[in-house]
């Protein structure tokens, strides 16, 4: 059993694997190791990965990208609305969800952006398991640090639906933090002052800057900002509006009414973009047969591109100087900031970085693999099958959550349970007093980049009065979980009360009504959880069935309404994919077969029509008929065998090899013989 770590980025993916070894990342069957975030569907199969980006120009419609951005997400969103914008494939509104409509085994078909990402995870599963040569099933894998509750389940269902078993959503900035500093020898000592570490992830989509302090044997994540909109792509965009217009006024075209041509474009400012980060001279971008039969050619300047993107410059600033006053920390505490991520390698972004930070940004860790290599890491830490060096890892809450209560009666009952930059995972304690089933709401305190801030809604049930009409005590527990989710995970009415003691001075007294809050307890106390789980919740839950030896608890039901499909869903979603894994294999064993076929024929027909080779041990008449058997299943092949069944393959390959065979036979046969004799004369 192998674990490994997957970076599903919104570009490309990486996927790195632990071993007793150590840390490797896996190439795909390109031998690539960035797997292009691109899943494509045509008559017969589904294309995934590098195989889809590389088909893309030619079949847009069907070629699914971008589509972490949409996840979790309803088809009203603002932001789907803006994303789906600039998507060539067809999004629509799927009852109020996304649907990705395209064209698959000839008919049309609706997915979820969910669904795509499970068909990408596939592909992920399937490149380790070959690589490994083993199953794979837990894994690790990287989500941005401001996505909400609603993402995360999101790409957990996403997940599910492929197979996986996710040990730990992990943070991009984190699993980063952890290839830096698992390694590193030269960290202070558990009780010396940490060594802080800013680490800057600019990516395709987005940008995530986190401050981090370590020691021995732990991180432990101090703030992080984000900027969820800002990345490569957003240069891209405006260098490709540039020379829409500039070939507008030049050529008399507007590449933006011609998708085709719009996404050459990108694909050309892109790379135009990496030379200039490498590059401050002129620099020229010339595309041949643009659009109406005209060849194009422009050319940028670094200097020029920094002009047209200064806006997005100074967003980078803002993030970097809002991580850096959320740490408290002052540039003289800060040892070194660490750069990952495609986009940190504009020289703009590297200036900045220096300039907010006062230190240069070093590359110490490789950047494109790291968040994959930390997962990784993370992966096999928190699994038996393999054994790590253990390290302590401690994130942080992005967005405070609060509590809020009896919100009918509109009473202030109301709680900020976990604030922002809490440590987590982790479990809180709430007291209530009540008589009767009663709700309690979670919602985000502040601004998220999702158009809803509920997180979700959560009935206590069973919940009756005292036997003397009073209301009973019920302690809940709110949990932020090591995926980053948060939830009600428990509720326990507690029956009895013989011990005065037992009151703690934190529980408020309820009024006999029931309808106002009582009190928080934190679980987890004030050292950190070890490598998530919380052990100090257990502790304390033990604490208080000492305590209350006297009192009896009874677990009650909740019913939890939050985002993410329902398990009959997941079900169906599970179930469609193993088809279309399997229609995938079929199809591929049909190729296979076809090739072969096509391969055989040509081989054998240039073998015998060469004198020197296999024509020599067949005689003419039956190599005429011969050849014009091969000739015609090569047309056979391209005309109405085009597209037939394994099986059809399998047995004209073995009808062709009947006579095929038995002349490389005679072949291999005399030449022994003429070994044999000569080593015979030779000994002779
Ligand atoms: P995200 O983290 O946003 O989900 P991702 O992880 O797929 O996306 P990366 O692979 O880190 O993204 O980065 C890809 C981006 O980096 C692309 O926009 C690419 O153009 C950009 N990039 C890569 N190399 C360079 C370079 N030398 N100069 C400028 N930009 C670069
Ligand atoms: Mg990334």
């Amino acid at each position: 059993m192998s674990v490994i770590g997957i970076d599903f980025g919104n570009e490309s993916c990486y996927v790195a694997v632990a071993r007793a070894g150590g840390i490797e990342t896996i190439a795909n069957d390109y031998s690539l190791r960035a797997t292009p975030s691109c899943v494509a569907f045509s008559g017969q199969n589904r294309l995934l990965g590098v195989a889809a980006h590389n088909q893309m120009v030619t079949n847009m419609k069907n070629t699914i990208h971008g589509f972490k951005r949409l996840l979790g997400r309803q088809y009203n969103d603002p932001h789907v609305q803006n994303e789906i914008k600039n998507l060539p494939f067809n999004v629509q509104n799927f009852q109020g969800q996304i649907g990705i409509k395209v064209n698959y085994m000839n008919e049309e078909q609706v997915f979820t952006p969910e669904q795509i990402a499970a068909m990408l995870f596939t592909k992920l599963k399937d490149t380790s398991e070959q690589a490994l040569k083993s199953k794979v099933n837990d894994c690790v894998i990287s989500v941005p640090s401001y996505f909400t509750n609603a993402e995360r389940k999101a790409l957990l269902d996403s997940a599910q639906i492929a197979g996986l078993n996710v040990l730990k959503l992990m943070n991009e900035t984190t699993a980063t933090a952890l290839t830096y500093g698992i390694y590193k020898q030269d960290l202070p000592e558990v009780d010396d002052k940490p060594r802080n570490v800013i680490f800057v992830d600019c990516g395709h989509s987005s940008l995530q800057v986190s401050a981090v302090a370590f020691n021995k044997g732990k991180l432990k994540m101090l703030a992080s900002a984000s900027d969820p909109n800002l990345g490569g792509r957003d240069i891209d965009a405006i260098l490709a509006e540039h020379f829409c217009k500039d070939f507008e006024t030049r050529y008399k075209i507007n590449a933006r009414t011609n998708p085709r041509a719009y996404l050459r474009l990108r694909t050309e400012v892109e790379k135009l973009k990496k030379q200039m980060s490498a590059n401050s001279t002129k620099l020229p971008m010339n595309i041949e047969c643009f659009m109406d039969d005209k060849d194009v050619h422009g050319d940028m300047k670094r200097v020029d591109m920094e002009g047209l993107c200064a806006h997005l410059f100074h967003r980078v600033e803002m993030t970097l100087k809002k991580c850096l006053d959320d740490s408290k920390l002052r540039t003289e505490d800060i040892h070194s900031v660490e750069i990952v991520g495609g986009s940190t390698r504009i020289p703009s972004i590297k200036q900045l970085i220096e300039q907010i930070f006062g230190k240069t940004a070093s590359t110490t860790l490789n950047q494109d693999e790291a968040v994959a290599r930390g997962c990784a890491l993370q992966c096999a830490i928190l699994s038996p099958a393999v054994r790590v060096r253990d390290f302590s890892v401690t994130d942080l809450q992005n967005y405070p959550i609060k509590l809020v209560w009896d919100f009918s009666l509109k009473e202030d009952g109301e709680c900020e349970v976990f604030p922002v930059n809490h440590p987590v995972p982790f479990s809180k304690m709430l007291t209530f007093y009540r008589k009767d089933t009663f709700n309690i709401k979670a919602f985000y305190n502040c601004d998220v980049p999702y158009p809803d801030k509920e997180i979700g809604q959560f009935v206590i049930k069973d919940v009756k009065p005292t036997p003397e009409g009073e209301s009973s005590k019920i302690k809940i527990k709110a949990r932020v979980n090591l995926h980053g989710i948060f939830a009600i995970t428990s509720a326990t009415l507690v029956e009895k009360k013989d011990n005065p003691e037992e009151e703690s001075p934190m529980e408020v007294a309820s009024p006999e009504n029931g309808s106002a809050p009582a009190s928080t307890e934190s679980m987890d106390q004030s050292a950190p959880p070890e490598n998530g789980e919380a052990p100090e919740a257990e502790d304390k839950d033990k604490k208080e069935k000492k305590k209350k030896s006297v009192t009896k608890t009874v677990e009650l039901p909740i019913e939890s309404y939050t985002h993410g499909f329902s398990q009959t869903l997941l079900n169906d979603y599970q179930e469609m994919e193993c088809k279309m894994i399997a229609n995938d294999k079929q199809e591929k064993e049909r190729a296979d077969a076809r090739n072969a076929l096509e391969e055989y024929v040509y081989d054998v027909r240039g073998k015998i029509s060469d004198d020197d080779d296999l024509g020599a041990f067949i005689v003419p008449a039956d190599r005429e008929k011969y050849v014009k058997e091969l000739d015609n299943m090569e047309s056979w092949l391209y005309e109405e065998g085009e597209d037939c069944s394994r099986h059809v393959y399998v047995e004209k390959l073995q009808g062709l090899k009947l006579i095929g065979e038995p002349i490389k036979t005679r072949k291999i046969e005399f030449e022994h013989r003429n070994s044999a004799l000569e080593e015979l004369a030779q000994r002779i």
